[in-house]
């Protein structure tokens, strides 16, 4: 859930649906090796071995290989819980799946058994930082990564923040760049955020400048979802870098494209994937498939009946 809002609606344009019409590589094996799938997820706020084994029972069920996953933010990166947010520590009251950024930061049985247990290889996973992460934690990390794009925040080397303002290169060619946190000028922005979890204008302005193929931000472009809302200043670096697909999360369990004015660029919105409706499921709209093919793609949401079936309960056997 969206730990904040409740405002008008803005621009939907519906629950968009994929676009576009590429070949895909239906059958793992087959030798069609220049198309890269990845799933991309909405807020976790801890849920990341859920979306590992989400991925894997996906990737099984429907013959799809993974390159790897992607995650817009709030993550919930809390690995001393000692340090949660004010936010995190009261829903982590209510539900220990909020703190699962400690099963991965150390080893232990649960990660083990998702990462070296049976299923389907899914890759990595790679993230921006939303609002609610635990920023001196990430900026350590930052700081000893000195040359690459992103870094690791688990002990399995499998969950990797991509740096404020960077642009990674993925497997299949997928150039990824990030953009961290979420606005904190427009009328309705939220006035309380930690320094590190506003997004930086030099961040934009680096961006700006580079090529990319899609932004994963945490906030939306101004008024893209809640009137008042959003950040001008993502509004305007898809206008001027022009990646292929932007994607967003922040705002709870809404979830579709959305029409700003940046015409090159599809941008979506994601859902939470909390697993808490109906009181267990995996939200609708809250991860998609993307299908990269060089230099040009499609996105769709996952179905939202097999994403039912993706439960709190049986996560970890799905
Ligand atoms: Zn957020």
């Amino acid at each position: 859930m969206c730990r904040c809002l409740a405002a008008t609606p803005a621009a939907y344009s519906g629950t968009g649906h994929g676009v576009g019409h590429l070949p895909t590589n239906r059958v793992i094996g087959a030798e069609v090796m220049d198309i890269a799938s990845y799933l991309i997820f909405g807020d976790l706020h801890g849920r990341i071995l859920p979306a590992f084994r989400l991925a894997s029972a996906w990737s099984q069920e429907h013959g799809v290989a993974l390159s790897g996953l992607l995650q817009v933010g709030d993550l919930g990166y809390f690995p001393d819980p000692s340090r949660l947010d004010k936010a995190t520590a009261k829903f982590a009251a209510a539900d220990p799946l909020e703190l699962g950024s400690q099963l991965v930061a150390s080893p232990t049985i649960e990660a083990d058994a998702v990462f070296h247990g049976e299923g389907h290889d899914v890759g990595r996973l790679w993230f921006t930082a939303g609002n609610h992460e635990d920023f001196d934690a990430l900026n350590r990390l930052d700081r000893q990564e000195r040359h690459g794009s992103s870094f690791a925040v688990d002990a399995y080397e499998r969950v990797l923040c991509i740096k404020d303002g960077s642009i990674a290169n993925l497997p299949g060619g997928l150039r990824v760049g990030a953009l961290w946190g979420i606005d904190d000028m427009a009328p309705n922005a939220r006035r309380r955020t930690p320094e590190r979890g506003r997004i930086r204008d030099s961040s934009l302005t680096r961006l700006a400048g580079a090529r990319f193929d899609v932004l994963l931000s945490h906030d939306s472009p101004r008024d893209a979802v809640l009137a008042n809302s959003g950040s001008e200043g993502i509004t305007s670096l898809l206008e001027l870098a022009r990646p292929r697909f932007a994607f967003f999360g922040h705002y709870g369990s809404r979830f579709g494209r959305v029409e700003v004015n940046a015409r090159a660029t599809e941008v979506y919105h994601l859902a939470g994937m909390e697993m808490r409706r109906n009181g267990s499921v995996a939200e609708a709209g809250s991860v998609g498939l993307l299908t990269w093919a060089g230099n040009e793609g499609a996105f769709e949401y996952l179905d939202d009946a097999w994403l039912r079936s993706f439960t709190r309960h049986n996560w970890r056997h799905r």
